[in-house]
């Protein structure tokens, strides 16, 4: 049986007829609609001879033995957020099946082939994200927390996995589907501009940006509206409103794609009739390399300091969150080059915005790469996400040639 990727998109659609509505894809993880998700996967997969298994966290295996224990792991989720688009995930695991099929059809394989249905990926009902890929990737640190996580009805989260197989506390022994792995390949929808901007059908993702995100806390004097002339004013807004501005220089200095948002201020006391006394400003800054984002933060600091003295005010910096950029495997993406080229003539290298599971099997030491199929409009968890039919085939087609380089390497 050779590769077939009309069957794929066809394949697709018909999961779309299965598990969306007139709102969009309604997969969410730990879900009747999820499960069905699954049964449909395990339909599809039947007549591979690929075994299921699904493992303490709840990702879906299927492993295709090969001449070594080696295996080579080709991965996506199942899930989608409520109203998501149809190609979110699980066009990278149904990708993964065709890639399989042609895989088994040529009889045993060098290395073990493995395709992977990370559990909850979106984290949409109890908002933790990459809850199957981060415990099978042993990062899966906060237990506790998700201990006491609740959905909008109410249902805690251990509940609402024990109702699906997954005991909560058992969770991390997941770790052990990692241990025989090679190389771990992904193939995922750009839900960016870049591609479609470029023109381009195909990219090779070269990691995930690092974050950093802090709270800025100005501090002015409140003043009547009315009575307070405009040189005597200690405005809090006024610092950062420049700051937000000056986000735009930091992150062109920057350079490499970086971006710098100021997605929300807070002003007290919040009035028409005063001046601001406080604003709490919140920013998150984005890189592929660490220490170019650890110069942006210093840049945003620095900023805040000289805005801070021209306004007269004084301003707190914190930090809210951070988390390092990853960065995949050299090797890999020279592959996924190769085939990208083979298949559509030309391959760009771009990072990549949004967390994938990609990152959290890199974070555990596979060697990863991530292939990107343009996005129409940008577009995604929205049911108008879309990709143009022949781009999606494509897609299939260089996931394959990379599976076939991969194996060839292993
Ligand atoms: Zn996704």
């Amino acid at each position: 049986m050779s590769l077939d990727p009309a069957r794929t998109v066809a394949e697709l659609e018909e999961l779309r007829e299965l598990t969306g509505d007139e709102d969009g894809a309604q997969r969410v993880a730990w879900t009747e609609t999820w499960e069905a998700a699954r049964e449909f996967l395990r339909a599809k997969v039947a007549g591979t001879g690929a075994v299921e298994e699904i493992d303490q966290a709840g990702n879906q295996w299927f492993t295709l033995r090969g001449a070594s224990e080696q295996a080579l792991l080709i991965g996506g989720h199942m899930d989608s957020v409520p109203n998501g688009g149809w190609l979110d995930g699980c066009l990278n695991v149904l990708a993964g099946v065709e890639v399989l099929r042609r895989i088994a059809a040529e009889g045993e394989p060098p290395v073990t082939v493995r395709l992977v249905s990370w559990a909850d990926e979106e984290g949409a009902r109890f908002g933790r994200s990459l809850f199957g890929s981060s415990a099978a990737a042993g990062s899966m640190r906060d237990q506790e927390e998700l201990r006491s996580l609740r959905d909008r009805d109410g249902i805690a989260l251990p509940d609402a996995l024990r109702e699906h197989g997954v005991d909560l506390d058992g969770a991390l022994a997941a770790r052990s589907q990692l241990e025989n792995a090679a190389a771990y390949l992904e193939l995922h929808i750009e839900q960016g501009p870049v591609l479609e901007s470029l023109g381009l059908p195909l990219g090779v993702v070269l990691g995930t940006f690092g974050v950093e995100r802090s709270r800025f806390t100005w501090h002015g004097q409140a003043a009547h509206a009315g009575s307070t002339p405009m040189d005597r004013r200690r405005d809090a807004l006024a610092g950062a409103a420049k700051l937000a501005l000056d986000l735009r220089r930091i992150a062109a200095e920057a350079g490499g794609g970086a971006v710098c948002t100021s997605g929300g201020v807070v002003c007290k006391p919040g009035i028409v009739t005063s001046v601001v006394e406080t604003a709490e400003q919140l920013l998150d800054q984005r890189h592929l390399d660490a220490a170019t984002l650890a110069s942006m933060l210093a840049a945003a600091r620095e900023a805040a300091d000289r805005f801070a003295a021209e306004e007269d005010l004084t301003v707190d910096w914190e930090r809210i969150w951070r988390i390092e950029p990853i960065l995949f495997d050299e090797t890999l993406i020279a592959l996924a080059d190769e085939a990208v080229t083979e298949v559509a003539g030309a391959s760009h290298r771009l990072p990549s915005g949004p967390l994938h599971d990609a990152a959290e099997v890199s974070r555990a030491g596979v060697p990863t790469v991530m292939l990107f199929v343009q996005s129409l409009r940008g577009l995604s968890h929205t049911k108008l996400e879309d990709t143009k039919r022949e781009h999606l085939e494509l897609s299939v087609r260089a996931l394959d040639r990379l599976a076939d380089k991969a194996l060839a390497r292993l």
